[in-house]
């Protein structure tokens, strides 16, 4: 079986479809700005904002230039943590488009589109999903614990002025939960003024440390998305998709074999 470093699945996204993922962290542990309740790599880690290099950009092409002839629909920025933590994002995704067929995906928590320079970086690729669970600077601290500093409000106004230059798919990714079901509707608000492509609305359903809302619950909240292009993870059927290495990609799933 072939091993990878960076690269794993290709897996069956909710969100992307076959969905390659990149971790441009690739350490033992997560590196991330936020340490989310719900966060399926645990509650330990480096938490940090500043951006650095984890990995060589040629060691990930080079993993890039060994993959078979697969079909993937996105090369999805993820990992082990906040992927634009990592400089050379800019880099590697430039690589992709210049030299592969599928499309480029980075699901991120948002705490970075405070660095306007990040979003140079950031302008070709052809996705992107920011996190937004919350409204509220509380509700914030409390789902996505994020590190000191960083605020809900100065996320929604970069993201907002991010809008306007972004040309590729803008989507918002919500995780819904107990925790924030009061404050809904005002995200669904903010929403409406933001005009994402796309508000994808997630649940933990994956092993985690909370408890998913049920069908019910998530039917409600996306009733209450009504008129914007909302879908939620309970709505799609995946396709089976086998991965390059299934041992390693479960493993970054959250999942035991
Ligand atoms: S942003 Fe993602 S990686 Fe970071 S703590 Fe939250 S769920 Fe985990």
């Amino acid at each position: 079986m072939i091993k990878f470093t960076y690269i794993y699945g290709p897996v069956s996204s909710w969100r992307l479809g076959a969905s390659l993922g990149i971790d441009l962290l690739s350490g033992k542990e997560k590196v991330c700005s936020f340490n989310c309740v719900y966060c399926q790599l645990g509650k330990n880690g480096m938490a940090c904002i500043n951006r650095r290099n984890y990995v060589r950009a040629e060691n990930v092409i080079e993993e890039l230039n060994k993959l078979s002839d697969i079909h993937i629909d996105y090369y999805t920025f993820s990992g082990k943590g906040e992927p634009t933590l990592a400089k050379n994002i800019g880099k590697v995704a430039a690589w992709i488009k210049k030299n592969k067929k599928g499309k480029t995906a980075l699901l991120t928590n948002s705490s970075t589109i405070l660095y306007k320079r990040l979003w140079k970086e950031l302008k070709d690729m052809d996705l992107i999903a920011f996190k937004l669970d919350a409204y509220s600077e509380e509700v914030f601290k409390r789902i996505n614990k994020p590190v000191m500093g960083i605020k809900i409000k100065d996320i929604r106004k970069s993201l907002l002025k991010f809008r306007k230059t972004f040309k590729g798919k803008f989507a918002v990714q919500i995780m819904v939960l107990k925790e924030n079901l009061d404050e809904i509707k005002e995200i669904r608000n903010f929403c409406e003024i933001l005009k994402p492509d796309e508000i994808q609305l997630n649940t933990p359903l994956r092993p985690s440390g909370v408890q998913p809302v049920d069908k019910k619950t998530m039917t409600k909240v996306k009733k209450i998305f009504k008129g914007l292009p909302v879908i939620s993870a309970y709505d799609i059927k995946k396709k089976k998709i086998k991965p390059i290495n299934i041992k390693d990609t479960m493993k970054r799933r959250g999942k035991k074999l």
